[in-house]
């Protein structure tokens, strides 16, 4: 993976970060459930899984087990990869159910439709920087809301309008969104 990732030139500034760059490459590409069933834990060791948490294996497992129509959960023979599976699972599946995201949960929705109100009746929206959107004003046209696509992080941007089917412009991941 490090050779691949130097042959298309794909790098991060420093070590640390190139390493995560290389795991999460090593994962997505399909190499990842082998290495985290590999993982073994007791109560006086536990290994090195590389740079990344077994948990965060599990997430970028999953991100990948979602685009590829995969389900990794039966493969794994350690009780402990599984558990940080699952729990990576979890944490995959609440990046697809953020708002403006149809599928975003009702308390999500309550919320953001509060936080679009209030950006349309001031010209200075203000949302929490905790929220996973943000509303902006745009002069001329209608308001804008930004937030990441839950398969590439890329950041979209798309004018408020109620229902529309948004594409990513970088993975091409189709988004039913409710902004
Ligand atoms: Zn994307």
């Amino acid at each position: 993976m490090h050779v691949l990732l130097h042959r298309v030139d794909l790098a991060f500034p420093g070590t640390p970060a190139n390493e995560i760059l290389t795991d999460t490459a090593t994962v997505y590409l399909g190499a990842g459930w082998l290495l985290l069933d590999a993982y073994r834990e007791d109560a006086v060791s536990s290994q090195k899984l590389g740079y990344l948490t077994p948990e965060e294996f599990g997430y970028v497992l999953a991100k990948r087990a979602l685009v590829f129509g995969e389900d990794p959960s039966t493969w794994f023979t350690s009780a402990r990869a599984y558990t940080a599976y699952v729990e990576g699972r979890e944490r995959a599946r609440l990046d697809e159910r953020q708002p403006p995201l149809t599928a975003a949960g009702w308390a999500g929705r309550r919320r953001y439709a509060r936080d679009r109100r209030q950006a349309q009746d001031t010209a200075a929206p203000a949302v929490s920087s905790a929220a996973p959107y943000a509303f902006v004003p745009d002069g001329r046209g209608p308001l804008r809301v930004t937030f990441r696509c839950p398969t590439c992080l890329q950041r979209i941007r798309v004018p408020v309008r109620g229902r529309v089917r948004v594409r990513c412009g970088l993975c091409r991941t189709v988004l039913e969104c409710d902004t």
